[in-house]
């Protein structure tokens, strides 16, 4: 268990720069649109007036005709005489368009074109220059210079089945979350089933959502409860997300689509049902499947958008549009609207569920992509791209996402349905970045909200739209792990070590003369995190702690407690090395969590350690469910700061159900609460003038 990547840089020597060449010069034995493309621009420039990145960063670099030249110019060096001669009298020698800056500049180039393939519905010769694009990342590929995110994804993803690297436990544990909060937000319980054979429809979204997006997760299972269809999920297929679409990688692509052909095929479904994600749709209907699988695949891929809406107008839903008071508008995301020709029915479906819809202008096949599409929605940093002269999100938040960003506010809208885990991220991003305040999910969210259940009925209305003869039985996983019965909770495999030493024969002293006679808490949590601030915010807690005569419960994640952990982790601070978590990792990250606390808890022993993985936001509400805190204490490192893998510190504090103090960014007594903690201040022992609710910030 001790696979491990470790992502280097490239060098380009002239072995690269003849691979390249060769890999251009084969395109005259590829598709013929390849070819075709390769021949007919006439430089009219119009796809420059329609692509995003090229208004946003008017440059030549950008313009989408001379990216594409970039190919074309070595296509057409030596394809015919008549060609050469041209070529060499234009001054294109071979040798003069291909060296080693020029490769490098390949790679900040392919990577900055966000294959929406807008510039295509505009062209007057039909030209699509996202295919030139992805041409140039496949050969890119072949050479190991695709940008560190996406090769670290897809590794991860080979690794585990899914890009967010979920082991089966965590996977199951979450699940059994969303039910548990389905059952609270509707009053029926609403099953998740997982591993059934014999189900109708097999679900599989992108596994994005399960960590940013667990609402657009529970509208789908509200959904597939209120329609009465039967369905399932399957670890092992979790995830329909592609990054070989995005890298160029056809290997990759068509070895994770056939994850979600070996599911349907095991389970004997009739319907193989992709989520929101548009590329996800893309990949599994139209590149894999009668593509890859032949034409006699005995199941049918489809969007979950044709069955929201099939429903829709059978009225099987109940939906209460008053739920949704605030205005909507939808993006479309380019691989649904350009590429897959779903764009009325995630509309059919919004204006049945909210008060106020509003379209951005322009909409469906013409919208303006996010600025995140092609994988740059996952690049943060440079990646490991040379030549960048910015970061990918400064690209993406100020030049990728500037029409984006301007549609949106012009529709004076205060939610976006963006229904692709790629456009959500940088949606939501995007507006933050720009503080609009405007809230960011998916289609299936607003579902959620609106649906109305009949509580008295007690469990779903109808059994199977479509009966299937099959018995339901438990999937066998095809890392032979127990069936979906036997659910391994995923704090079994968590090193939890819950330091169980209350002894009442201890007597508790240091702080003795300000204990209260009364225990006015129930527990402390502390969300550690090792700086300043964090030493802060266990200070506090510590004393709060010992004030109430409470137990204080430390939760670790992994890297950071503001960073979204998962079953593959980063165990360098650069963060370069990326390994799985194993129960040996647990343990030594558990001895090295302990270590740090034992001396500084001065003798006091009500505490409990506890190393989570899985989603920050889960792991702190389950344990707020179970009754293990009432306050939640947070070192406030820096306002604006992140937590999770997609909010602010501040945004989750306001969100989350219990009582949230942060403590810092500046002082040691400064806090910063959320409403719920406003409600109990001389329980928290804060003094009046040294608080704020943490509302106007971040
Ligand atoms: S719009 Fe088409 S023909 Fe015109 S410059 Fe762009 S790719 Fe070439
Ligand atoms: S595919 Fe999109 S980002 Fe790329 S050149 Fe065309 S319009 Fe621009």
């Amino acid at each position: 268990m001790s696979a491990q990547v470790e992502k280097k840089g490239y060098e380009i020597g002239q072995a690269e720069i003849d691979k390249v060449i060769a890999a251009v010069d084969a395109i005259k034995d590829g598709p013929r649109v390849l070819q075709l493309y390769m021949d007919i621009c006439a430089k009219c420039g119009t796809c420059a007036e329609q692509c995003h990145v090229s208004l946003g960063d008017p440059h030549k670099r950008t313009n989408p005709a001379l990216r594409s030249d970039r190919i074309r110019r070595l296509f057409k060096k030596d394809m015919s005489m008549v060609r050469k001669v041209a070529s060499m009298l234009a001054g294109m020698d071979s040798r003069n368009l291909l060296d080693k800056d020029a490769v490098e500049e390949w790679v900040r180039d392919f990577y900055e074109c966000s294959g929406c393939r807008r510039c295509a519905k505009f062209c007057p010769m039909g030209i699509d220059n996202s295919v030139i694009t992805r041409k140039g990342r496949a050969i890119l590929h072949s050479l190991g210079m695709t940008p560190d995110k996406l090769v670290t994804t897809q590794v991860v993803s080979d690794q585990t089945g899914n890009d967010e690297g979920f082991s089966r436990p965590a996977f199951m544990d979450v699940i059994g979350f969303l039910e548990e909060e389905l059952e609270e937000q509707h009053g029926v319980p609403i099953k998740i089933p997982v591993g059934k054979v014999g189900a109708d429809v097999l679900y599989v979204g992108a596994s994005a959502d399960f960590v940013s997006s667990p609402d657009t997760v529970m509208g789908y299972a509200a959904f597939f409860h209120a329609a009465g269809i039967d369905w399932t999920m399957s670890h092992a297929a979790c995830d329909a997300a592609n990054m070989g679409l995005f890298s160029g990688d056809d290997p990759h692509m068509k070895a994770k689509n056939k994850v979600l052909h070996d599911a349907a095929m095991r389970l004997k479904v009739k319907r193989l049902v992709i989520g929101e994600c548009g590329h996800a749709y893309r990949v599994a209907k139209f590149i894999g499947g009668t593509n890859y699988w032949g034409k006699d695949i005995p199941y049918e891929i489809t969007s979950i958008f044709y069955l929201g809406v099939d429903a829709l107008r059978k009225g099987l839903l109940k939906l209460d549009p008053s739920r949704n008071p605030d205005p909507v508008t939808y993006h479309d995301p380019c691989n649904f609207g350009r590429s897959a020709d779903i764009m009325e029915e995630p509309r059919e479906l919004i204006r049945a569920c909210v008060s106020d819809f509003r379209e951005m202008t322009p909409n469906r096949e013409k919208n303006w992509c996010c600025g995140g599409g092609g994988g740059l929605a996952n690049f943060d940093s440079t990646e490991g791209v040379k030549k960048r002269d910015t970061t990918f999100e400064e690209y993406r938040m100020k030049i990728a996402g500037k029409k984006k960003l301007e549609q949106i506010r012009a529709t004076g809208a205060g939610y976006v349905a963006a229904p692709c885990a790629n456009c959500k991220r940088q949606i939501r991003q995007l507006m933050e970045y720009h503080k609009t305040g405007v809230e960011v999910g998916g289609v299936f969210d607003l579902l959620n909200r609106a649906i109305v259940f009949d509580k008295s009925s007690g469990s779903q209305r109808a059994v199977s739209l479509a009966k299937s003869g099959a018995a339901a039985q438990p999937e066998t996983d095809l890392t032979g792990a127990e069936p979906a019965t036997a659910t391994p909770s995923v704090s079994a495999r968590v090193s939890l070590v819950q330091v169980n030493l209350e002894r009442a024969d201890l007597p508790d002293t240091s702080l003795a003369e300000d204990a209260v006679t009364e225990p006015e808490l129930k527990g402390v949590g502390l969300c550690t995190v090792h700086s300043p601030q964090g030493e802060w915010a266990f200070d506090y807690a510590l004393s709060l702690a010992r004030r109430n005569k409470v137990r204080l419960n430390i939760y670790q994640f992994f890297e950071s407690p503001y960073t979204f952990q998962r079953d593959m982790v980063y165990i360098d601070a650069k963060k370069t090395k990326i390994v799985p978590v194993t129960p040996e990792l647990l343990a030594e990250k558990d001895k090295e969590l302990r270590f740090w606390y034992d001396e500084r808890l001065e003798g006091y022993v009500n505490v409990g350690f506890r190393f989570c993985e899985g989603n920050d936001d889960w792991e702190l509400t389950k344990c707020f469910k179970r009754g293990d805190y009432d306050v939640l204490v947070i070192g406030y490192e820096k306002r604006g700061g992140g937590f999770g893998a997609t909010t602010t510190l501040e945004k989750f504090a306001r969100s989350f159900r219990g009582a949230v103090v942060l403590v810092g960014p500046d002082d040691p007594h400064s806090f910063y609460v959320n409403k719920k903690a406003e409600g109990m201040l001389d329980r928290l022992n804060i003094p009046k003038d040294r608080w704020q609710l943490v509302d106007g910030v971040g």
